[in-house]
């Protein structure tokens, strides 16, 4: 099975990432969306096309993103996996690319995250 194949079939046994959300995390923020975008026309994923499992790790304190994307508009399909990383008053999101873990540090208003919104890596043209 080609890494394609793999992706695709992640696409269509996942359900959609939206319908995990809201999340409520171990330190009492929620993270009320993700949402995933392509790469390369940059316009949003709708719902139904950011699919994929959502995992709650570490009684809470790591939340596991594992989605596969599908822009309808450039016609690709792409690996869109995070996880969401709790602080005691932070919020850490974390994405891989070539191989390294990087990530952006949220600090949520009023102890709140309204909205979190994810980069997605393209890896198939
Ligand atoms: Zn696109």
């Amino acid at each position: 099975m080609s890494r394609l194949d793999v992706l695709r079939a992640d696409f269509k046994a996942g359900k959609p990432i939206a319908s995990f959300y809201p999340v409520v995390l171990a330190n009492g923020n929620t993270v009320e969306e993700l949402t995933a975008h392509c790469n390369d026309c940059k316009r949003v994923l709708p719902a139904d096309h950011f699919r994929g499992v959502v995992y709650s790790m570490h009684e809470g304190n790591t939340i596991i993103n594992n989605g596969v994307g599908h822009c309808q508009h450039c016609l690709t399909i792409f690996d869109v996996s995070n996880r969401i990383k709790t602080g005691k008053d932070s919020l850490r999101l974390e994405w891989c690319i070539n191989g390294r873990w990087v990530s952006t540090l949220t600090k949520p208003d009023n102890g709140v995250l309204q909205f979190l919104r994810v980069i997605a890596k393209k890896i198939f043209k």
